[in-house]
């Protein structure tokens, strides 16, 4: 998902800054896994980000951002169980800017994560459902692509508008990606932590 570069503020605090001597990460494959999205707690917008691991820890770069907006979790730092579950509950796969011509695949109930009204002009990525969809025949534009004009009217679950429903066009909204795979590197960093937790000793030899 394209995220806008201004919506980043610069006032975030990350809850550790990693800076310097960042591990080349060249043996995994990252072909064959969909790109991440992940929810930032510091506005709980969805982000699209790259995932390395480094020292028993999850570094989380976000596209588009300049390294000092990564965020550093390191594995020992959750108090609980629920807390892994709830970061574990930040990633998913990427959503997609949706196109014109999907319009009639979208329709009461879809899910999707779009950007919501905002007065600062700020593009941040909130999840939503959708409501209804008030359909106008399609244009099309000079080189014949079709242009989608319909409203669709999105009842929002997170973020400023939350329990609230606004319209949106084509242009605002993403769809949900069908891939539920978990990422690897998400997948041993939990691993890790919910073992550190426990109080298990560490076989992974590394
Ligand atoms: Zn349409």
């Amino acid at each position: 998902m394209q995220k806008s570069l201004l919506s980043y503020q610069s006032g975030a605090t990350s809850p550790m800054i990693f800076s310097g001597e960042f591990a080349d990460d060249v043996e995994w494959c990252e072909g064959n896994w969909p790109e991440l999205e992940f929810r930032s707690p510091e506005d709980e917008a969805w982000y699209a980000v790259e995932v390395s691991d480094i020292c028993d820890a999850l570094m989380i770069s976000f596209n588009g951002f300049s390294y000092e907006h990564d965020e550093f979790y390191p594995a020992d730092d959750f108090k609980n169980s629920d807390e892994i579950l709830e970061f574990e509950e930040r990633f998913r796969a990427c959503s997609e800017q949706m196109q014109d011509v999907e319009c009639p695949k979208v329709h009461e109930g879809t899910k999707v994560c779009a950007t919501c009204p905002s007065v600062t002009g700020e593009v941040k990525f909130y999840d939503a459902i959708v409501v209804t969809v008030e359909r106008m025949k399609h244009e099309r534009d000079e080189e014949g692509n079709e242009v989608c004009g319909c409203d669709f009217k999105l009842f929002w679950k997170q973020g400023p508008y939350i329990n609230q429903v606004t319209t949106a066009k084509v242009g605002d909204i993403c769809l949900r990606a069908e891939e539920n795979r978990m990422n690897p590197k998400v997948v041993s960093f939990l691993k890790e932590a919910r073992r550190k937790l426990h109080g298990e000793p560490c076989n992974q030899g590394n």
